[in-house]
């Protein structure tokens, strides 16, 4: 472990993780319950720890995408309420009621399978019914002329023996865009989420205790959709332009070293494929950074990464487990330097616009051979390195 930490690392900073939670609750009120999403590990920073932060803080509600996801949390002393976003087998649901996980109801036969196993293992489910307002993915389609189809369909998984409805929700497509007429979706997909929810509770008699639908962009623009919960992810690990305007701070800070530097001839090409040729004498780092790591490759040649003393260019293509940058007007550079790949110098936004993706991508894509140092009130409290020993 210790021998790996100084090769690629990432640094997840909890007080930054902690002041982003704080900010968003005081934002949401104290009227509004706070859902974190956890799924994809976090978003790249370690489900667990995450998890166990946002419990001690006293979030109401915690979102992954799979049951083992959902049993990692478990298994590692999360008790908070837990609900999977995601596709569960019907084999599983008897360990959702065991373990009291709520699980997302996305169309009539999945609602029929899991009433059916809820009634054969003598429990009951949670569940949260998803409504597909226009993001045409899981959910009961409501829209336009399935309306009725939409609310009768709710209504029937809602009364089915062995499911307790606590829940409904929805989920916007460009919430977080802002031009005209990406507004005018989401202001479609909120009005037609509340006229479903209005005629399944008038229909069922029933009212819902939790009906949400706020992902990060519609915590930033949208207060009239926080309803009974909000349930954000990216703004929790702070990233996105809404992260800077609302005060946020980026989580994780992913560092290199410098492994060798050498100068070499103008002329001289580096790395596979001969994508790039030295114009000059070149002082190039190699740096124990590659894909495999989690760079994204079409970054190769458009890049920099941050040291001590500046930005350096990265050059040719980024390889499996390495890639090299130009270090020739950043003579200070020393091998054994640490360099910052994104962070709060070096933003994971720019990154992941030159590779032409969002930051999702970038913390999620980093991968479990770089372990996870994790740093609470300035000082290191904890290293994770997913590898099995
Ligand atoms: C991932 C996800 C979220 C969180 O999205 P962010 O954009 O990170 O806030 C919320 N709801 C659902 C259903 C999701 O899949």
């Amino acid at each position: 472990m210790e021998s790996t930490l100084k090769r690629t690392w990432a640094q997840i900073d909890l007080d930054a993780l902690r002041h982003n939670y704080e900010t968003l609750r005081r934002r949401v009120g104290e009227n509004v319950k706070f859902l974190g999403v956890v799924k994809a590990d976090a978003y790249g920073h370690g489900a667990v720890q995450v998890s166990r932060l946002l419990q001690e803080l006293q979030a109401d509600y915690l979102a992954v995408s799979s049951i083992d996801e959902a049993m990692e949390l478990r298994q590692n002393g999360i008790t908070l309420p837990l609900l999977i976003l995601g596709h569960t087998p019907r084999e599983q649901v008897g360990r959702l009621i065991e373990h009291r996980i709520a699980q997302a109801v996305t169309c009539r036969a999945k609602a029929v399978e899991y009433s059916e196993e809820a009634v054969r293992c003598g429990g009951e489910l949670t569940v949260h019914i998803k409504v597909d307002t226009g993001m045409s993915r899981l959910g009961y389609l409501c829209d336009g002329r399935h309306f009725e189809t939409g609310v009768q369909g709710i209504c029937d998984a809602c009364r089915l023996p062995g499911l307790k409805a606590e829940g409904i929700f929805t989920h916007f497509a460009v919430s977080d865009e802002e031009d005209e007429s990406s507004v005018d979706y989401t202001r479609t997909q909120l009005t037609l989420f509340r006229r479903v929810i209005d005629a399944v509770e008038r229909q069922w008699g029933q009212r819902f205790a939790l009906r949400h639908c706020a992902n990060t962009g519609a915590v930033a623009l949208w207060e009239e959709a926080y309803m009974d919960m909000v349930r954000p992810g990216l703004l929790l690990y702070g990233y996105g332009d809404f992260a800077q305007k609302l005060g946020l701070q980026p989580v994780m800070t992913l560092k290199t070293t410098v492994s060798t530097i050498k100068t070499y001839d103008p002329g001289t090409s580096v790395s596979y494929g001969r994508i790039y040729t030295t114009d000059r004498a070149t002082s190039m780092g190699v740096l124990p950074y590659g894909y495999a790591d989690g760079f994204l490759r079409c970054l190769s040649n458009r890049c920099s990464l941050m040291t001590d003393y500046g930005p350096a260019p990265q050059r040719g293509r980024i390889c499996m487990d390495m890639c090299m940058i130009d270090l020739t007007d950043l003579p200070q550079v020393d091998v054994g330097d640490e360099i910052e790949i994104f962070g709060k110098r070096n933003s994971v936004e720019e990154l992941a616009r030159l590779a032409g993706t969002i930051p999702y991508e970038l913390t999620c894509a980093v991968s479990k051979r770089v372990p996870r140092v994790y740093f609470r009130n300035g000082e290191e409290v904890e290293r994770e390195l997913l590898l099995r020993f």
